[in-house]
């Protein structure tokens, strides 16, 4: 119910989704706890659910779109940071050559609306599909990877930590703005990046619905990802996302992503350092079925 999940967030964030720079948004978050639904809560609650569009169903042609002949099964390469130093990080003469193989082999790169539409509706809008995607927000993502995705015309998907924007090696807001406004999606990879397992349900829900609300608020439009910092998370964790409102959650389960995991239970393939581009096609191609 849409009407009880914007009262949820109301009350979760008190006024916090009044006007206001989204600095201010998070570093009232940083210190609000879950409030009692009050008189002036349910007030923003309406106005936010009269105001203009949250829903943003980005509408996706799928006129040429084939139906797959068996159950989709879809490569979500994870990254993290373009850069050398540890197995998180892929220098970036070997994140290019990965670009460029993708590009010459007609892989088509999804946007988070198209790779729901893909698992959930079993069609797939070429041959050979990747969702790309990032966690934790680094600065070199706008640095190193953005241009070579824009050289090649890529989308990706940069899963950012809330509390990180504009601090330290992370993406700022401008970066953000600058980057989904050219085919990078930015994602939630919740507010404060820890593991929600060790977490009580609603310690974990505050951590999902503040940071929906801060991406939704900063990057108007309606945040739908989720990915689970370090990877942890329980069975409450695929529920709370689901009620926070989003349409799906990421994982770092190893292998191609299903429905039949659970859309908030999918799986993605981790690129580390050092990989031969032959290693890079054959972890591909061993994690696409259709
Ligand atoms: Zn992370």
């Amino acid at each position: 119910m849409k009407k009880y999940r914007v009262l949820r967030m109301a009350a979760l964030l008190g006024v916090l989704i009044l006007p206001g720079c989204s600095q201010g948004i998070l570093e009232g978050i940083a210190t609000k706890t879950a409030a009692p639904i009050t008189e002036d809560d349910i007030e923003v609650a309406e106005a936010a659910e009269n105001g203009t569009g949250q829903d943003s169903e980005g509408q996706i042609d799928t006129g040429g779109w084939r139906k797959a002949e068996s159950p989709v099964q879809l490569p979500i390469l994870m990254y993290h940071s373009i850069s050398e130093g540890n197995g998180l990080r892929v220098p970036r003469e070997e994140f290019r050559s990965q670009m460029a193989w993708l590009r010459e082999n007609g892989y088509y790169t999804l946007s988070p609306e198209e790779a729901f539409l893909v698992l959930t509706e079993n069609r797939m809008p070429s041959e050979k599909c990747v969702w790309l995607t990032f966690d934790d927000g680094y600065t070199d993502n706008y640095t190193e990877a953005f241009p070579i995705l824009k050289e090649h015309d890529m989308k990706a998907t940069v899963f950012m930590i809330g509390k990180a924007i504009d601090k330290g090696h992370h993406l700022t807001e401008n970066q953000m703005l600058e980057m989904s406004r050219d085919g990078i999606s930015i994602e939630s990879h919740t507010i404060n990046h820890l593991e929600l397992n060790r977490m009580t349900a609603e310690q974990q829900e505050a951590e999902m619905v503040q940071s929906k609300v801060l991406f939704d608020h900063i990057l108007d439009q309606d945040t739908t990802v989720l990915s689970y910092p370090v990877g942890r998370y329980n069975e409450e964790s695929l529920r709370l996302s689901e009620e926070a409102g989003y349409k799906m959650a990421v994982t770092t389960e190893p292998g191609g992503a299903s429905s039949d995991q659970g859309m908030h239970a999918l799986h993605r393939v981790r690129i580390s350092p050092g990989l031969s581009i032959n290693g890079f096609a054959s972890l591909i191609e061993n994690a696409s079925k259709h």
